[in-house]
């Protein structure tokens, strides 16, 4: 007789949670899952699944747009919000069901509840106690909302991909991924739409080409961007709102979207009681192996706030399943993890920073490409891509690959498997280009930027 019920008890059905039990459950473990909301988590039921639908939709403003200068008459297009929405909603049903049966075909238990932990062995969970050799934590984070008059108001990205009508006029607080990429779906569909920012540009901790670029294409695409200043209050006014600024005019929206981060969700779940660490923000603390500080509980994805992205999530859980159940120790590596923004235009990188890269590795060469995409030439957009390659001038190493514009998410995800080998830019420049695209740009950088002042590469 097991000395347990389970082998696994994971609590939390998102990406990470699923693909960790799913794995485990392929090896003969016997694995249960616990989810209080709908299979599939924030990334495929309230992030970036449904996000990306809608942006594709706002997306299509430009090619309605663009199609003139080349031959076509395209009509006074119409946007019908509840259409995408519902389309969404019972695309996202599918998925939900395909996730189901991906836990059933893998003979992964659901209890379909809120689990508690109430020891390092035993979970709770509608209202019956399981003993389990190790518990999996992937609970993922909640969005942040400060403690400001009128907060009540506001919405976070939870709602803003649910809303029943369109929205006119939007304030977003933040400029982050999220705030960036609800800015290009609600000005693509239609909308008049702000960000306020503490900073001075958008996407804090990306390449400040990145930033650079992004910030000035959004403002070119009609999108405000209030710098320097924080929302102080949001008050009702009549069928809208009047967002106080801590400095700068009031601004008037019908709706007000919070993005200025997420939390780790750890609250009243039983962590600490069962002896586990959390850091100041709650965050679980673990080690290479995904090991939190009670041996028999592991945690993953954003709960941990390490790499707070979905495929990050879902190689730590599959390393955790490799490790436990198919002797098969894998360690998790957090290095050259791309990620891209889905803001129009998109923003695609992986490896270092210009400016992380010059504190590690010193000294440096820098190329960079801005240039009009050919589709744009007929169109008449005035879009431009940038292109950016960092490399170790000591072992021409390229130490990260930066770009916004057309397809960046698609065009970084390949260069990725070149960083994750090591590739140097003698090797890019003998890679043979494919014509035309722009993608080629990025075998064909041969000019040097010119080496920034001291203090200017600080
Ligand atoms: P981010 O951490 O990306 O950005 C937070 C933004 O909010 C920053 O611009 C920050 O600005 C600002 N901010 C922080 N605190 C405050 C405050 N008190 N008042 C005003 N502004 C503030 O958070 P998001 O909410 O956009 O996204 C959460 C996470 O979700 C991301 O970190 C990412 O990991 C994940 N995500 C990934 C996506 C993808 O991979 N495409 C898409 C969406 C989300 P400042 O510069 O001033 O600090």
């Amino acid at each position: 007789m097991a000395k347990y019920h389970f082998d696994m008890i994971t609590i939390g059905a998102g990406s990470g949670g699923v693909a960790s039990s799913r794995r485990a459950g392929s090896y003969g473990a016997r694995v249960a899952i616990c989810e209080d909301w709908r299979v599939g988590g924030t990334c495929v039921m309230r992030g970036c699944v449904p996000k990306k639908f809608l942006v594709y939709a706002a997306e299509f403003a430009d090619d309605f747009a663009d199609a003139a200068g080349y031959g076509w008459h395209v009509p006074a297009p119409r946007f019908d919000w509840a259409k995408l929405i519902a389309n969404k909603n019972k695309e996202l049903d599918r998925l939900e069901g395909i996730y189901r049966n991906l836990l059933k075909n893998a003979n992964v238990t659901l209890f379909e509840g809120r689990a508690t932990i109430v020891d390092p062995h035993t979970i709770e969970v509608l209202g019956k106690r399981h003993t389990t050799a190790n518990i999996m934590v992937a609970t993922g984070a909640r969005p942040i909302l400060p403690s400001i008059p009128g907060i009540e108001h506001a919405i976070t990205s939870n709602e803003a991909l649910d809303l029943s009508a369109m929205p006119k006029q939007v304030v977003i607080a933040g400029g982050g991924y999220i705030a960036c990429e609800f800015a290009g779906i609600f000005k693509g569909v239609g909308a008049d739409v702000t960000i306020v920012i503490r900073g001075d540009k958008v996407l804090r901790g990306f390449d400040e080409d990145i930033r650079t670029t992004l910030t000035e294409e959004m403002t070119a695409r009609g999108i405000n961007i209030v710098s320097h200043t924080q929302i102080g209050a949001i008050k009702k006014a009549r069928d809208a709102f009047r967002v106080v600024l801590g400095k700068g005019d009031d601004l008037m929206a019908d709706k007000v979207l919070y993005a200025i981060g997420r939390a780790p969700y750890t609250k009243n779940i039983g962590l600490e009681e069962a002896g586990a660490k959390l850091k100041p923000n709650g965050a679980i603390m673990v080690d290479s192996w995904s090991r939190s500080s009670v041996p028999s509980i592991y945690a993953i994805g954003d709960v941990t706030d390490r790499l707070n992205l979905t495929p990050v999530a879902i190689a730590e859980g599959r390393a955790v399943a490799e490790t436990l159940f198919n002797d098969n120790p894998i360690e998790m590596d957090h290095a050259n993890v791309p990620s891209a923004v889905f803001s129009i235009p998109s923003v695609g990188t992986v490896g270092l920073t210009e400016h992380d890269a010059r504190k590690q590795f010193g000294a440096l060469d820098i190329y960079r490409a801005r240039f009009r995409p050919m589709k744009n030439t007929l169109s008449g957009r005035g879009e431009r891509t940038m292109m950016k390659l960092v490399v170790d001038r000591k072992t021409d190493r390229v130490l990260g690959c930066h770009m916004v514009g057309p397809d960046a998410p698609e065009l970084i995800q390949g260069l990725a498997v070149a960083i994750k080998c090591g590739a140097t830019k003698r090797q890019f420049d003998q890679t043979v280009g494919i014509h035309p695209t722009a993608g080629e740009e990025f075998v064909t950088m041969r000019d040097k930027v010119p080496e920034p002042k001291a203090e200017a590469a600080e």
